[in-house]
C-alpha cells in the first residue's frame, strides 16, 4: 500500500484532468481513503452532473440521479423516486476554485491577488510570483491534449504571458500536452507540490528547476527518489520518509555516489543521532528501503547505490 497523500493528489488530479466526477462505490476501494480526505477538505464538491447509478433500493435498475434541493434523487423504473442518501453513491467534482487557492497559498502569492480565468474551464491565471524583484506569472491549464483546448489555450498564453515569464502547471501529460512551441516550464501538478495536512506544498527543488533557463531544463528528476526526497519507490514499493531521513538522502544525492562521512552528514541535517543508520533502523519498512539505496561501511562512509 503506498502512502496516502501522493494517492490523493493524483485521485485530485485524475479527476481535474478528466473535467468528470467520482463516484465512491465506483471507485477501487483502495483509494476510498484519499477520497474522502479530498471531500472532507472541499478539494471535491459535490457534483451537478451525476452519471448513472445502481438503484439503492432494488439493486437492479440503472438510475440517473438528479440534484432535488439539497438531496439527490434517482428514478427507478421499478421503485419509483428513491431518495439517494448514501454517500458513497454521490458523485464528487475537482474544484478548481480550491485548487487555485491552494496554489496561491502554496506559492506564497498575496491573499489579495485573484486567480483569473484565461480560457472558461480549462486555463486559469493563478497568480504572479514575486521573488528578487523578478515576477512570474503561475499558468494552471488542464485537458492539453484535446484539440480545442489545446489551440484556445495556446492562443491564450501567447496573448497573456512575455516570453519565459511564466510557469505552467498542468495536469495532462507532458508528451501529451504539446507545448514544445513555448518557451516556459511546463511542469505536471503531481510534480511541483505535494498534497500535505489538507493542504499543497510547493516542491523547493521542482520549483528551483522551473526557474533555471531553458537550457538547463533538460534534466529530469530521479526515478527513484520523489517529494523532495520524501518518497523513494524502490522496485515499485513507495516508501516515505521523515524530513530529516529525506535530508540524508539528499545530503548524498548530491554528492553523486561518492562517499560521505557519518559526521558531515549528521552535521548538515541537524540531527541529534550518531549516525544516519539510527535515525532509519527504529522502522522496519524505512529501513529496508535504507539498505537498498544506500551502502555505507564500518568507519562510517555512506553512499548513494541508486538515484
Ligand atoms: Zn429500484
Amino acid at each position: 500500500m503506498t502512502p496516502m497523500a501522493p494517492r490523493a493528489l493524483t485521485l485530485l488530479v485524475d479527476t481535474f484532468e478528466g473535467g468528470g466526477s467520482v463516484i465512491e462505490d465506483l471507485l477501487d476501494p483502495a483509494h476510498h481513503d484519499a477520497l474522502r480526505v479530498l471531500r472532507d477538505c472541499g478539494a471535491l464538491t459535490a457534483a451537478k452532473d451525476v452519471p448513472v447509478v445502481l438503484c439503492p433500493w432494488c439493486g437492479e435498475q440503472d438510475i440517473a440521479p438528479q440534484q432535488a434541493g439539497k438531496t439527490l434523487l434517482g428514478l427507478c423504473p421499478d421503485c419509483g423516486y428513491v431518495p439517494i442518501t448514501n454517500t458513497a453513491l454521490h458523485a464528487w467534482a475537482a474544484d478548481p476554485d480550491w485548487l487555485l487557492a491552494r496554489l496561491r497559498q502554496a506559492f506564497g502569492i498575496a491573499a489579495r491577488q485573484d486567480s483569473s480565468e484565461l480560457v472558461p474551464g480549462t486555463l486559469w491565471k493563478v497568480g504572479d510570483h514575486k521573488e528578487n524583484r523578478r515576477a512570474r506569472r503561475i499558468v494552471l491549464a488542464r485537458q492539453l491534449a484535446e484539440p480545442g483546448v489545446h489551440r484556445s489555450s495556446l492562443a491564450a498564453l501567447k496573448d497573456s504571458i512575455e516570453r519565459d515569464n511564466a510557469v505552467i502547471i498542468g495536469t495532462t501529460p507532458r508528451s501529451a500536452a504539446r507545448i514544445d512551441g513555448i518557451s516556459s516550464p511546463y511542469v505536471h501538478l503531481t510534480e511541483i507540490v505535494h498534497f500535505r495536512s489538507n493542504r499543497l506544498e510547493l516542491d523547493e527543488a521542482r520549483w528551483e528547476w522551473c526557474l533555471k533557463p531553458a537550457h538547463l531544463r533538460t534534466h529530469e528528476a530521479s526515478p527513484v527518489f520523489h517529494e523532495n526526497f520524501r518518497v523513494a519507490v524502490i522496485e515499485g514499493d513507495a516508501c516515505e520518509f521523515s524530513a530529516t531521513q529525506a535530508a540524508i538522502f539528499g545530503y548524498l544525492y548530491a554528492a553523486k555516489g561518492r562517499k560521505c562521512h557519518k559526521d558531515s552528514i549528521i552535521g548538515e541535517v541537524d540531527s541529534a543521532q550518531k549516525n544516519p543508520v539510527e535515525l532509519f533502523r527504529h522502522n522496519t519498512r524505512q529501513f529496508e528501503a535504507f539498505n537498498k539505496v544506500v551502502e555505507w561501511d564500518d568507519y562510517g562512509f555512506y553512499a548513494l547505490k541508486r538515484f
